[in-house]
């Protein structure tokens, strides 16, 4: 390939990592397996939705979700078949998944980004065997719930100003502090968390903690601006005894455990987020048919018809983001050492998580526009999109935080806006 003698060098390696610069290479085609998973999400979602609207307009937790969505097996979807009822699904098609399920809500995919992309995902990456054994099979299953406590009252955007700490004490550590904004919070029966040696502000630590262990509390997070049908809270450790073998990872390296369990939640975000598009745009196209004004349906008026086809090229450009961050994610779990591969994936992934959260977004905002005051009910699907998808701009790192984690891959670490 002849290169264009302005092209920097940082420039050169996104066009060739990224597997596309050869343009023929590129494939979205859905193989035969994915489809066949792919209809047994469609099958779980179509069975969760009444019931998913019901919890919705009673402002309450659907507790239909884990019974449906562990009957279909979606539970440990990326998880080895190893470890209960994991289905060994690749990357891209756990995206494509998600995607699916996005559509039935930010609550819902949320649930699956704490329990899966964040919580099983993590301990399947930095686990020990004997970790994945006690902590995996139950989770796919659907018996044990899972979270992923780092941020704190004081530590969002910051985590290395997490307050929380850690002691030896013989045979265990005892972990003190707090944990906020979790999601799946206050129902999580297994949650890992992240801590600093007391007295030490480095060599942060990973740790799996359970409900269970004495010094442990969790509290639900209420009066929240969108998706009441899932669980958000917060974690109090008082003291709390976690045996040794429940250190994650090598001592030391929380920070980069929680890094790598970000990149998965991130990229869970963008895949959801898809699917919240996809949902305003079936809704605001029936209803762009069906609603009369001044003579005609409304979808025969050009700037109703602007909408959609603002909303429907923002699809397309975000698609193709959150799948080339999925098949370099997909790579660079397969060349664990290859540390330009990681980076390159992770900058992938929050340019995704950026558009398709805004994206999704703006998609909302407009299909509520299309609709008029029926859109400004809940009893339609677009305003849950419009508040639920509204945090997808803010967890697993906000907007300013994604779009400078960007230019810095391009200007260079010197260039870093924050430490
Ligand atoms: C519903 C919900 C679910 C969540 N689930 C989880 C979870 O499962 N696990 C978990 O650990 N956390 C979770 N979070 C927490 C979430 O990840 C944090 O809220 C997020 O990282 C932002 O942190 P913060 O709220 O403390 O905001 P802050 O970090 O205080 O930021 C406030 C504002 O300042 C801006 N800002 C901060 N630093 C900079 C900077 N250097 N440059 C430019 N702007 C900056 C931010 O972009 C933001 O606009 C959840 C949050 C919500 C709302």
């Amino acid at each position: 390939m002849t290169v264009p003698r302005k092209v920097s060098r940082t420039c050169l390696r996104t066009v060739v990592d990224s597997g596309f610069a050869d343009l023929s290479k590129m494939n979205f085609d859905i193989s035969d397996e994915q489809k066949m998973v792919l209809d047994e999400v469609d099958r779980a979602c179509r069975e969760l939705r009444p019931f998913e609207d019901e919890a919705y307009l009673a402002n309450r937790f659907n507790d239909r979700l884990v019974p449906i969505f562990r009957k279909a097996q979606l539970l440990g979807l990326p998880i080895s078949r190893r470890y209960g009822e994991g289905q060994g699904a690749d990357v891209l098609t756990y995206v494509l998944a998600l995607e699916r399920i996005g559509r039935e809500g930010t609550g819902v995919r949320t649930f699956l980004s704490g329990h899966t992309s964040l919580g099983q995902v993590t301990v399947q990456k930095w686990g020990s065997e004997e970790q994945r054994q006690r902590y995996l099979p139950q989770a796919t299953r659907g018996e044990k719930v899972m979270c992923f406590g780092l941020t704190e009252p004081t530590a969002g955007s910051d985590p290395g100003s997490l307050r929380t700490t850690f002691e030896e004490k013989g045979d265990h550590f005892l972990l003190n502090g707090s944990k906020a904004w979790i999601s799946n919070g206050s129902i999580a029966d297994v949650a890992v968390v992240f801590a600093y040696p007391r007295e030490k502000r480095e060599g942060m630590c990973a740790f799996i903690v359970e409900k269970g262990f004495e010094g442990y509390t969790s509290q639900q997070q209420k009066h929240k601006l969108g998706m009441p049908t899932s669980d958000t809270g917060s974690i109090f450790l008082d003291n709390c005894r976690v045996p040794k073998e429940n250190l994650l990872g090598p001592a030391g390296k929380g920070l980069g455990v929680a890094y790598s369990g970000l990149m998965s939640g991130r990229l869970s975000v963008a895949a959801g987020c898809l699917g919240v598009i996809e949902d305003c745009i079936d809704e605001a196209v029936g209803y762009s048919r069906q609603r009369v004004q001044h003579g005609k349906q409304i979808g025969k008026h050009q700037l109703v018809q602007r909408h959609i086809g603002i909303i429907s090229t923002n699809l397309e450009a975000a698609k193709n983001l959150v799948y080339k961050a999925a098949l370099l994610k997909q790579r660079s779990d397969e060349q664990p050492d290859n540390k330009d591969l990681r980076e390159h994936a992770d900058i992938m992934i929050a340019k995704a998580k950026y558009f398709a959260s805004n994206a999704s977004y703006d998609a909302a905002d407009r299909t509520v526009q299309i609709f008029g005051s029926s859109g400004y009910s809940f009893e339609t699907r677009a305003p849950r999109h419009l508040v639920d998808t509204r945090v997808c701009r803010i967890y697993e790192g906000t907007d300013e935080i994604m779009v400078q984690k960007i230019a810095v891959g391009l200007l260079g670490t010197e260039f870093e806006a924050y430490r």
